[in-house]
């Protein structure tokens, strides 16, 4: 095991710890530098993507004429059972 200063697609740099063969950390690396997020980005952009579908949601839901969801995220997941 290794540490890499990573400087990642978003312009922050992380200190990630790498495994394997040289060659494959270095595509490893290469690929975090192209392409790859830090954490907080990564992050930050799967909360956009939930809140975009879960707004996409509501609406598919309010064009088919259900009422809108009531209380709180977590009072919703629990009677789904899915808290
Ligand atoms: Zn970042």
């Amino acid at each position: 095991m290794a540490k890499y200063q990573v400087s990642y697609s978003c312009g922050h740099i992380e200190t990630v710890n790498l495994l394997g063969p040289h060659k494959q950390r270095e595509r490893k690396l290469e690929w975090y530098r192209s392409h790859g997020l830090c954490s907080p980005c990564w992050h930050a952009r799967r909360q956009e993507e939930r809140d975009r579908a879960s707004g996409e949601a509501a609406m598919e839901a309010f064009a088919l004429g259900f009422a809108p969801l009531e209380g709180s995220a977590k009072s919703r997941n629990t009677t789904l059972g899915i808290a």
